[in-house]
């Protein structure tokens, strides 16, 4: 059996990619989140954990004994060191894991959503790069919303991330997702009918 066609689903923050997945979900199509296997190599018992437990101690824990997220990522949006070497930790290990789930999928083509997908090495992961793009106003109406998150901190994760226009221009589709649910509805349909034809033309 051939392997699935590889399709990179990205996107800035608040722009839509959860809604275009869940949608692909519903449709069959198998989808790998970057951000949940970035949780997942750093599991309570994982051998990554226990390196950053050593690297910054323990009380990077919350009282469960999981990873304080929220304060690890205070640290390394304050010191580009720090995230250095939190990247050059977690990142081989969410990229063996993000390469193994795309290649034993099932479904005929194979989804990756990631934020960072065009950012460094995941781009070469996938075959097909889809951007799901909003006016950056709209990105930070629909975060601070979804999360409480003050507009200060979106804004600065936006500007760690790459910027929409050069997003755009390493896009092989677009999906414009500034109007309602229902018209994101319309365009993952076609966005499924097109990916599945180029899969069965391989
Ligand atoms: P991402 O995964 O790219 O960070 P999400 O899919 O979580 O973005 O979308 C951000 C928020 O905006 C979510 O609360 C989602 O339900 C909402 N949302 C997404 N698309 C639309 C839309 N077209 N209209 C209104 N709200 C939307």
């Amino acid at each position: 059996m051939t392997a699935p066609l590889r399709v990179g689903i990205t996107g800035g923050i608040g722009s839509g990619k959860s809604a275009v997945t869940e949608r692909l979900i519903t449709l069959g199509i198998n989808v790998v989140d970057a951000d949940v296997v970035a949780r997942e190599v750093v599991a309570v018992g994982s051998p990554a954990l226990k390196k950053i437990v050593e690297h910054y101690g323990s009380d990077i824990l919350q009282d469960d004994g999981t990873l304080d997220r929220a304060a690890l990522r205070r640290v390394v949006f304050a010191d580009p060191d720090e995230r250095l070497w939190l990247e050059a930790l977690t990142h081989p290990l969410i990229g063996e894991s993000i390469a193994r789930q795309l290649a034993t999928a099932s479904s005929p083509y194979a989804v990756l959503s990631s934020p960072l997908l065009l950012e460094g090495s995941q781009r070469d992961f996938v075959q097909h790069v889809v951007v799901v793009d909003v006016p950056e106003e709209v990105q930070i109406d629909r975060t601070t919303t979804r999360d409480s998150n003050s507009e200060e901190l979106v804004r600065s994760i936006m500007a760690a991330q790459m910027c929409r226009k050069d997003r755009l221009a390493a896009a092989d589709t677009v999906i414009d997702n500034s109007g309602p649910l229902d018209a994101l509805d319309s365009q993952v349909a076609l966005l499924h009918e097109k990916l599945l034809s180029l899969a069965a033309a391989r």
